[in-house]
């Protein structure tokens, strides 16, 4: 494989339903059978769609990451119900909608250019991040429960998703300070360029953890004109998209969400 795939650039085709554009042979390897079949995933595109979902890429991007990789083998039939289902240490995979959603929000005013950098807070099976690979130039993600991390790490693998660097971290601090934000294993043009190492570093964050109110670190972390989405709250949380501008933050509440909490400390 030469460079990254990247979604954004692609020539979609017109139809989620006709000519399937596979990322590389991984994921045609991966595909599945029955109820984790290509068939299957394109039922779960189309109820995305009947649900409001219409940027062609995010769509794209969920038709071909194949789901029940990042899932116990017992619930692979169930990878492509619109369902949060459980991954072990009392997490769970985010609901399609949800990915879809969040996602559609953070690429949205992009003109369709990839993002080069973007933060994930909460790696848990790696599902979000494999879509935010096939988007973006390059994602960071950080994840509490080192366990959930590195099984996360060998199923991206195993899709050959290598512009992704993880981190076992409290995702309270954003990407942590002492780590280098150019990416090692990097195959892409793009990132030959030196890149400052000051922050603010990213172009978009998105957190799958709910905090009580959004760690200031995230906003000193994101660039202007760049765009955050995570839920906010405890008992009752609500999904916030903020952008960042010159004279400060903009919020727009996207609905009410059910996450996990976003937790102190890492767990080894
Ligand atoms: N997008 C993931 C969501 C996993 S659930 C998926 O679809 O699989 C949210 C994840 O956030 C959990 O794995 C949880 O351990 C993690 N998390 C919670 N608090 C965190 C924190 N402070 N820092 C980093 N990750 C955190």
């Amino acid at each position: 494989m030469g460079r990254e795939p990247h979604l954004k650039n692609m020539n979609t085709p017109s139809s989620t339903q006709t000519s399937i554009v596979y990322p590389n042979a991984a994921f045609e390897l991966y595909q599945g059978v029955g109820m984790t079949s290509q068939r299957t995933r394109n039922r779960l595109i189309e109820r995305l769609q009947q649900l409001g979902v219409r940027d062609r890429a995010v769509l794209q991007a969920m038709q071909v990451v194949p789901r029940h990789l990042f899932l116990d083998e017992a619930l692979s039939s169930r990878a492509y119900e619109d369902n949060a289902l459980p991954i072990g240490f009392g997490q769970t995979i985010s609901q399609p909608w949800v990915v879809a959603k969040m996602t559609e929000w953070l690429f949205a005013g992009t003109d369709n250019k990839p993002i080069e950098r973007v933060l994930e807070i909460g790696t848990g099976s790696g599902y979000q991040t494999a879509i935010l690979a096939l988007l973006a130039q390059h994602v960071f993600t950080v994840e509490r429960i080192a366990p959930l991390s590195q099984r996360a790490k060998a199923v991206l693998n195993r899709l050959c998703l290598h512009n992704i660097d993880f981190e076992i971290s409290d995702g309270h601090w954003g990407w942590p300070h002492t780590k280098t934000v150019v990416p090692s294993l990097s195959q892409n043009l793009f990132f030959q360029r030196s890149l400052p190492e000051t922050l603010p570093v990213f172009d978009a964050i998105i957190s799958a953890a709910s905090p009580s109110t959004v760690p200031p670190e995230l906003f000193q972390q994101l660039k202007i004109g760049g765009r955050l989405v995570m839920p906010v709250g405890e008992e009752k949380q609500w999904l916030y998209g903020f952008i960042k501008t010159e004279s400060g933050i903009v919020k727009e509440c996207l609905g009410q969400v059910m996450f996990v909490p976003m937790k102190q400390g890492v767990e080894r």
